[in-house]
């Protein structure tokens, strides 16, 4: 499939384009600019010939039908968190959805209707007044457009499935122009596709998803010195595979940031972290974690009940936007002595202190879902994980990067053999096809049937 390239177009047609939006067009030179070119991630350093902020769907549309009339390339961006940076490009368009905002929650139904450009702190807070919520991820700065078409993996994952098993419809505009509603009876390709497939397949103007009753929960992050990771990932491993859909915890490690809440002796200590999340009823919660408490007693200990947004944007300040970011993953089924092994090895070579490896667990309703259902594949795989390397200074990147790689060099054998779409880099098609396994054939025709001449090529799944 030929992806589009640069072509220079006529003044009077930009300006043409220009006055048919509602929202606002950027172009090099325009005060904003700069600060509309920027994604979440600055190792990425684009500069499109045209941003187009859009206000509604009639933008949306206007941009798309410009960038296929005119051979443009194409990028859409949500909340601008992909890490490689497929909501920028350098040369062609930009789909900015940054100011699409709408969001309508349904209490009586339990849904939330949410408009493209919404980040999932945005949703959170419009869903929390309700005391509602659905699953997302652990930073609520993200988008929520990339985050759900990659699947969505988050607190509520063992307890009310990923993202995308809580989406319902999707408004989206094709390549051709067209606006359509995807859902499990009207285009169900296309709403199988979105459900993992990623931005392949059409700009998603608004998201209908299914609201939970969660309000109040029961979590926030333990931890341990880091030398004692082989211990406690091998507790929090075979505890979370034999726990109760109703809590969840992710593994990880951090280095502690010199500021309160945290005690002064620990401060820019390495560690490693559970940072839990108990659904169940409050009242039960301190019985249930006593067991965590007695097994392993934490060093420090913030676990307890907080407001389902709190928790969500507990780590926000830690990972602002602006820094130098390189990741590798994989799905893993269990965690063998080796592998646990190899990451008590690695959490002693940290090479910045924002620099991390998380494992999530995906079992649970998560894993109720069929492998071929949604795009998604890895339903029977029970943990993603992710190793981050991460820091302010672009002169660090060759040590964050060689750490990642080795890293992921040395515990890949010990993976599933794919990883989570929305956590790697550009990695090529091999990558793309073992995240997908079988379902990667079916994908690539509801591309060709949706986007034939791959409009809609950047982003991580592009099938070809
Ligand atoms: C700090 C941080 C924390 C994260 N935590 C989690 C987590 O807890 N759980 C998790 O699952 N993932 C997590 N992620 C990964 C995240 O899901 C991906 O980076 C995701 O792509 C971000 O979506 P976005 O809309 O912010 O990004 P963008 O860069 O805007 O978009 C990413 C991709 O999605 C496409 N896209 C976005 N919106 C739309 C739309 N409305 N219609 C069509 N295509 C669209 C873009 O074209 C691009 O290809 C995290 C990422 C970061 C940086």
């Amino acid at each position: 499939m030929s992806e589009q390239t640069m072509v220079t177009l006529d003044a009077a047609v930009i300006q043409e384009f220009a006055a048919r939006l509602r929202g606002e067009l950027l172009q090099p030179g325009d005060g904003g600019y700069d600060a509309g070119r920027a994604v979440y991630n600055a190792m990425i350093d684009r500069r499109p010939a045209l941003i187009a902020r859009c206000a509604d769907v009639a933008d949306v549309i206007a941009a798309v039908n410009l960038a296929r009339e005119h051979g443009l390339t194409l990028a859409v961006r949500g909340g601008g968190h992909s890490g490689p940076g497929w909501g920028t490009c350098d040369d062609g368009l930009v789909i900015d959805l940054g100011r699409m905002k709408g969001i309508r929650v349904d209490p009586d139904a339990r849904t939330v209707r949410v408009e493209g450009g919404c980040t999932w702190g945005e949703v959170d807070h419009a869903t929390h007044a309700f005391g509602l919520a659905t699953p997302s991820g652990f930073i609520s700065t993200t988008g929520v457009g990339g985050l759900t078409l990659g699947g969505g993996i988050g607190y509520l994952a063992r307890a009310c499935g990923l993202t995308i098993d809580n989406l319902l419809e999707a408004d989206v505009v094709l390549a051709d122009g067209r606006l359509v509603r995807a859902n499990a009876d009207t285009h169900p390709d296309l709403f199988w596709a979105l459900r993992g497939g990623g931005g392949n397949f059409g700009v998603v103007t608004s998201f209908l998803f299914r609201l939970h009753p969660i309000s109040t929960v029961y979590g926030g992050p333990m931890l341990w010195p880091i030398e004692q990771t082989a211990e406690v990932l091998k507790f929090w491993h075979d505890f979370i595979l034999a726990a109760p859909e109703d809590i969840n915890g992710w593994f990880g490690y951090a280095t502690v940031p010199p500021a309160p809440p945290f005690p002064e002796p620990y401060h820019h200590r390495e560690m490693c972290v559970i940072t839990w999340c108990y659904t169940g009823p409050l009242e039960r919660a301190a019985q249930r974690f006593a067991p965590i408490r007695a097994a392993h007693p934490p060093t420090i200990d913030f676990a307890g009940p907080i407001p389902w947004p709190a928790l969500q944007s507990m780590f926000d300040a830690l990972l602002p936007a602006g820094l130098q970011w390189y990741w590798k993953a994989d799905f893993f089924h269990t965690l063998s002595d080796e592998a646990i092994a190899l990451h008590a090895k690695y959490a002693l070579q940290l090479p910045s202190a924002l620099s991390t490896m998380h494992l999530y667990p995906i079992t649970g309703a998560a894993q109720r879902v069929g492998r071929g259902d949604t795009a998604f594949s890895f339903r029977d795989a029970s943990f993603a994980g992710v190793i981050g390397g991460i820091d302010p200074d672009p002169a660090n990147n060759e040590r964050l990067i060689a750490w990642a790689r080795e890293y992921w060099q040395a515990l890949h054998p010990h993976s599933a053999g794919g990883a989570y779409v929305n956590m790697i880099m550009d990695e090529g098609q091999e990558m793309v096809q073992a995240a997908y396994r079988d379902n990667y054939a079916r994908l690539a025709r509801v591309k060709a049937s949706y986007d034939p001449t791959n409009l809609f090529h950047m982003n991580t799944t592009r099938p070809t």
